[in-house]
């Protein structure tokens, strides 16, 4: 088995196409637009193997049936009628094949940001749409703060190693937001520092680490007392459950 290098194609103004490749083969994660895909896959001379959806939205699904149209390569997909172009239905437990590269990737359930919204893990790299990203998670168009809670639970529990391929580069932002929620973190300021030098060298601050978010993104730590005090100050009540903590922060964060 070839492991797969993992490049990020930039689509609109802050996705990001995830593209597992080696010398002759690619597959893209969450193809939002075509164009950039079709441009890079001619550049490097790479014939395109598989296409995988973590869900419906557009920026994530529109660039899917004109890559379809140029490349007749299975499209992985949570079961959702919203993304009609899927060929093969994907639910919890099921393994995805890429025999181009001799890799299987794993299918989580991740509800919250939409019903159906799934992620992909294995060989070490988690590709989780816009169920968590560097430093936050993704709003919550479909599902509760318990659901959400409990999707990131799942990722959470995934080794401390595991590279963490989010579809949005949000973490500037992100990262001011937790600043504001655990101003004495001090995991939370150096990485503030990485991230900052990156972006100002125009490099993406992702992939991530399910480690380092653990450490510094405030969505994963509603047990820490300093994020229920803190949710306690927006909320000006003690919150009832860990749950509360949450969609106190999520909240706070739609407002920030
Ligand atoms: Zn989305
Ligand atoms: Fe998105």
């Amino acid at each position: 088995m070839t492991t797969p290098t993992v490049v990020p194609i930039p689509a609109f103004s802050d996705n990001y196409i995830w593209t597992l490749r080696d010398e002759r083969h690619a597959v893209v994660v969450d193809p939002g637009d075509a164009s950039p895909v079709q441009d890079y896959l001619r550049r490097e001379g790479l014939k395109l193997a598989a296409i995988l959806i973590t869900h419906h939205h557009n920026d994530h699904t529109g660039g899917v049936a004109a890559l379809k149209r140029a490349h007749d390569v299975p499209v992985y997909a949570p079961h959702d009628e919203r993304i009609p172009e899927a060929s093969r239905r994907v639910r919890e437990g099921d393994t995805v094949e890429l025999p181009a590269f001799g890799l299987k990737l794993e299918v989580l359930e991740v509800p919250g940001h939409t019903r159906t919204h799934v992620a992909y893990y294995g060989a070490g790299m988690l590709f989780c749409g816009d169920t968590l990203f560097a430093c936050g998670c993704g709003r919550l168009f479909e599902g509760t703060p318990a659901q959400m809670r409990d999707s990131l639970a799942k990722l959470m529990a995934l080794p401390d190693d595991t590279r963490v391929y989010c579809a949005h580069e949000y973490t500037l932002s992100n990262i001011a937001f937790a600043r504001a929620v655990e101003p004495g973190n001090a995991a939370l300021a150096e990485r503030e520092a990485r991230d900052r030098a990156a972006r100002e060298a125009g490099r993406p601050t992702l992939p991530s680490t399910i480690g380092l978010e653990k450490a510094t993104n405030p969505f994963l730590r509603t047990d820490e007392p300093a994020v229920a005090a803190a949710a306690a100050q927006f909320l000006q009540r003690t919150p009832a459950s860990a749950v509360d903590v949450f969609a106190a922060i999520r909240e706070w964060k739609n407002r920030f």
